[in-house]
């Protein structure tokens, strides 16, 4: 609480400027001082990004239901075995997937073209799905199952929803003219989304290595 320096009103409205009784100009917290008003309450947030997660594993789905011809899936399944045997020959590993995956988060941040970027990435996570379910003859569902039997999984597509869910929050806190502390949280997400994606890189990389 704040209190007016001409009337001592206590002041409780966070974003007010003047006393509402007398109209004095409020002393306003400094910029450091302040705590960052989230746009959004935690519930909300948390709703948010639950809704986007569904939506990133669905469009996964749609991806993996998607019929492609024969040769289209071999050409598909070769291409994911080399970059596979760069991954387990290599010690680059660990940055080229991560490298990889961060460049499409970062991407998906960005309001408005984020989000259809994030879809459009992951659906095509589906078709490579979808490809190994034609080549190896197994239900492309069961597969996409599997995938998240592995901690990387969840990472990555907790990564990417966090990532989709700022581009929303940022056009939000942009109508409600609170865009720079949404830019404060956005740093924080970028931050998280960075811990995640190197943490499901590194688990990815040991994964491959103890399963061949
Ligand atoms: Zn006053």
């Amino acid at each position: 609480m704040r209190y007016c320096p001409r009337c001592g009103l206590g002041v409780r409205e966070k974003d007010a400027r003047f006393c509402p009784n007398c109209g004095a100009t409020l002393p306003q917290p400094k910029f450091w001082e302040r705590r960052i008003a989230w746009t959004g309450t935690l519930l909300e947030r948390i709703i948010v990004f639950g809704v986007i997660f569904a939506l990133c594993v669905l469009a996964t789905t749609a991806g993996a239901l998607t019929k492609i011809d024969l040769l289209t899936a071999r050409n598909i399944v070769d291409r994911m075995n080399k970059i596979e045997e760069v991954l387990r020959t290599t010690d680059i590993g660990v940055q080229l997937i991560f490298g990889n995956n961060l460049m499409y988060a970062l991407g998906m941040f960005v309001p408005v073209a984020g989000p259809w970027l994030g879809f459009y990435v992951l659906y095509n996570t589906g078709v490579i799905i979808s490809a190994f379910g034609i080549i190896y003859n197994t239900n492309p569902l069961l597969v996409f199952l599997m995938l998240f039997l592995y901690p990387h999984t969840w990472m990555e597509y907790t990564a990417y929803a966090l990532a989709i869910s700022e581009s929303f929050w940022l056009i939000y806190a942009a109508v409600k003219h609170r865009f720079k502390d949404e830019l404060i949280i956005m740093l924080m997400m970028v931050v998280l989304c960075n811990i995640l994606l190197l943490a499901g890189a590194v688990v990815e990389v040991v994964m491959i290595e103890i399963l061949y």
